[in-house]
């Protein structure tokens, strides 16, 4: 079965000082059984979330990883750099690929480097909103995921087993839309169909499957009530310890669900 995981991802939010108080009130917030929870600090406030999470059983990530080992990369963290530090790390963010514009192929090779390092991947896709409108958005989600994938497999190590992919509509992230539930779910389907063409029906089924964009705890309902979506990665509210409280709620709810169905 398929953990439910709901993920923060505070961007370019909080400071060293604010970050560990922050953090312990999510995580007495969202002190639920039966979910995984993780807190994408900037790198920065990092050892200041671990430190206030410490014995919640709130994991911690990363919000980005340089694709080479190391060397002249001036102001970049690499994966060593990260390895002891987080668990986690989301890569391929919409808002790196049109800021820093990164490539699906950059994206397969980031994923390479954070499974040397024994950190688990969240790895974001997701359409624009014209090619939701003129009705390409499955296709182009589903050439993102095979192109990093394909990368990954071309590096001759198998996918990995922990990968989770966060399905993300640009047009969604911090602007109070949402898709609808049965979007996300066709979408989540696809992406999956993408993922067992390139590493087996098996392989694609245990790969959690998140849905991002404007979730909040009144929303959240919507999507993790589709069985193919395995929970959400959260901008804006992540930052909210009353509205992860109640998308925690909902999701432990939902994982309770699952483990009796
Ligand atoms: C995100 O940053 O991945 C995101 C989904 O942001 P928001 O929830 O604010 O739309």
């Amino acid at each position: 079965m398929r953990p439910v995981i709901i993920t923060a991802n505070w961007k370019m939010n909080t400071t060293p000082a604010d970050a560990g108080p922050l953090a312990a009130d999510i995580a007495k917030a969202t002190d639920v059984a039966g979910i995984t929870r993780i807190i994408c600090p900037p790198y920065t406030n990092i050892s200041a979330v671990s430190d206030a999470v410490e014995g919640t059983g709130v994991l911690v990530g990363a919000q980005n990883v340089h694709a080479e080992p190391k060397g002249a990369y001036t102001g970049e963290v690499s994966a060593d750099m990260l390895k002891g530090l987080v668990s986690w790390c989301i890569i391929g963010h919409s808002e790196r690929r049109r800021d820093q514009f990164e490539s699906d192929e950059l994206v397969g090779q980031k994923t390479i480097r954070l499974v040397e390092a024994g950190i688990s991947p969240m790895m974001c896709c997701g359409e624009q909103l014209e090619e939701r409108e003129a009705g390409s958005a499955v296709a182009t989600v589903q050439a993102q995921v095979k192109a990093s994938l394909e990368t990954i497999m071309a590096a001759g190590n198998g996918l990995p087993a922990d990968l989770v992919i966060a399905y993300e509509p640009v047009w969604a992230i911090g602007t109070g839309k949402t898709a609808t539930g049965a979007d996300a779910a066709e979408m989540a389907d696809a992406i999956r169909a993408t993922i067992a063409d390139v590493g087996g029906a098996d392989y694609a089924e245990s790969v959690p499957v998140l849905y991002g964009g404007s979730v909040t705890a009144d929303s959240f309902a919507e999507f993790i009530n589709e069985p193919s979506i395995d929970g959400a990665l959260i901008g804006g509210a992540g930052l909210k310890p009353d509205q992860m409280a109640g998308i925690a709620a909902t999701a432990a709810e939902a994982a309770a669900a699952r483990a009796n169905s």
